[in-house]
């Protein structure tokens, strides 16, 4: 028999292991006991929490000064159940702490806005999701928060951004939609030299593929309602970072007011369970999707990070463990078609993937950016920012590979 203590002790560490342990059982030595003998995580759905008597109250309120509580107060301070899952999260991330938010997009508002004042300054690169930067570049000025967009893997642009009053460099890696990859090492170290705190939209990547806290980034963001929840069926976005940073958003976030639902959590967390295995399979999907398309006649031109002709394949070798889902690409019009009918045309030819924005779910999803995402501006417009009106991002779900380049195959041919 095993006493206590030497069941709780941890038979593998994060730092060596890749991902899928963490993301079944949690951190090392999370073999916890929970309410009712239950394997799974509890969903404790309450808005608030009792206290015994005056007592007990107080001896609570007399611990919280001193440090974060262990207990539930009111459910806007923490949650048992979203709790558990930040932990999950900060292990995969090899983070000191992680704090939810119910998206993607609260993750990171609120950590700007926890982090930036008047005055400051914040640089961001281009490529990075549309609404950050348009967060960055029309909300924080409304409050006297000037932002620099610099292009992505341009060092030198970066570091002649940077001014005294520069509080954060937020970037993504990789990008949307052209996946660019950032060299995380060499730009946690330009920011350290300048005492400018980093973060990175990790989300197209996944703990799986890299870990940018390994590398020197201050923070990692994921909207945890991609790959990290991975069915579709629920938002949920997350910061990760040193227990510090992680506690000052967290008494931000306790005035601001976004907290996830606790159901939500446990939605995620059943998620990660199988986070390793689906990486894998959309790891190998995107990867095999691109080779194929790379090959195709009608396709001009395919960015996947997994290809020696994409820009960053370099650094992305050495930085990720895999390249992701995410393949996109421009279709060749046939003689009479214009680009936006080209690219239409094949999306509506394909039958697996559904047409819808999102990517990271065990679904292929596929979308024309120009339609999508700039339906607004005009080709020229788009085309001056870089979207061309034949684009096509295919984000690959968990089928069956020769499924989903037999169906791209004949829709390439009807279209
Ligand atoms: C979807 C997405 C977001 C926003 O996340 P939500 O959960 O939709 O709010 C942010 N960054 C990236 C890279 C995304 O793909």
């Amino acid at each position: 028999m095993l006493t206590e203590t030497e069941k709780r002790t941890p038979v593998w560490t994060e730092r060596e292991s890749g991902t899928g342990t963490a993301a079944v059982h949690g951190p090392a030595g999370g073999r916890r006991r929970h309410a009712h003998h239950a394997l799974t995580t509890p969903l404790v759905q309450t808005a608030t929490y009792t206290f015994d008597d005056t007592a007990d109250l107080r001896a609570y309120m007399e611990a919280k000064m001193w440090a974060p509580p262990e207990r539930g107060e009111y459910g806007r301070y923490g949650n048992p159940t979203v709790r558990e899952v930040e932990k999950r999260l900060a292990a995969l991330d090899q983070g000191d702490d992680a704090l939810l938010y119910p998206t993607g997009m609260a993750a990171i508002t609120n950590t700007l806005l926890a982090i930036l004042s008047a005055g400051s300054h914040v640089i961001f690169t281009d490529d990075c999701y549309r609404k950050t930067r348009h967060f960055c570049s029309t909300f924080l000025r409304r409050f006297n928060v000037a932002s620099t967009q610099v292009p992505v893997g341009d060092y030198a642009a970066l570091e002649a951004a940077i001014r005294p009053e520069t509080r954060l460099i937020v970037s993504e890696s990789p990008t949307n939609p052209y996946l660019r990859v950032a060299d995380l090492e060499r730009l946690a170290s330009i920011a350290r030299r300048r005492r400018v705190k980093t973060m990175i939209d990790a989300t197209f990547a996944t703990p799986c593929n890299v870990r940018p806290l390994a590398w020197g980034i201050d923070l990692v963001v994921h909207s945890a309602t991609k790959y990290l929840a991975g069915h579709n069926d629920v938002m949920a976005g997350v910061v990760v970072g040193e227990a510090g940073l992680i506690h000052a958003l967290r008494q931000s976030q306790g005035m601001l007011g976004g907290v996830l639902d606790p159901h939500a959590a446990f939605l995620l967390e059943r998620g990660l369970k199988t986070l390793d295995l689906r990486v894998r399979r959309h790891n190998e999907n995107g990867r095999r999707v691109a080779q194929f398309l790379e090959n195709h006649p009608r396709v001009e031109r395919v960015w996947y990070p997994g290809l020696p002709s994409h820009p960053d394949h370099e650094i992305a070798r050495t930085q990720m463990a895999g390249f992701g889902g995410v393949v996109t690409f421009t279709v060749a019009p046939r003689p009479g078609q214009t680009a936006l009918e080209a690219a239409s045309r094949l999306i509506d030819a394909t039958t697996i993937p559904y047409i819808a924005p999102s990517l990271g779910g065990v679904e292929s999803l596929i979308e024309q950016p120009a339609i999508m995402s700039y339906y607004e501006l005009s080709a020229e417009e788009r085309a001056a920012i870089g979207i061309p009106d034949n684009l096509v991002r295919f984000a690959a779900g968990i089928e069956e590979t020769e499924d989903l380049i037999a169906d791209l195959a004949q829709a390439l041919n009807e279209s």
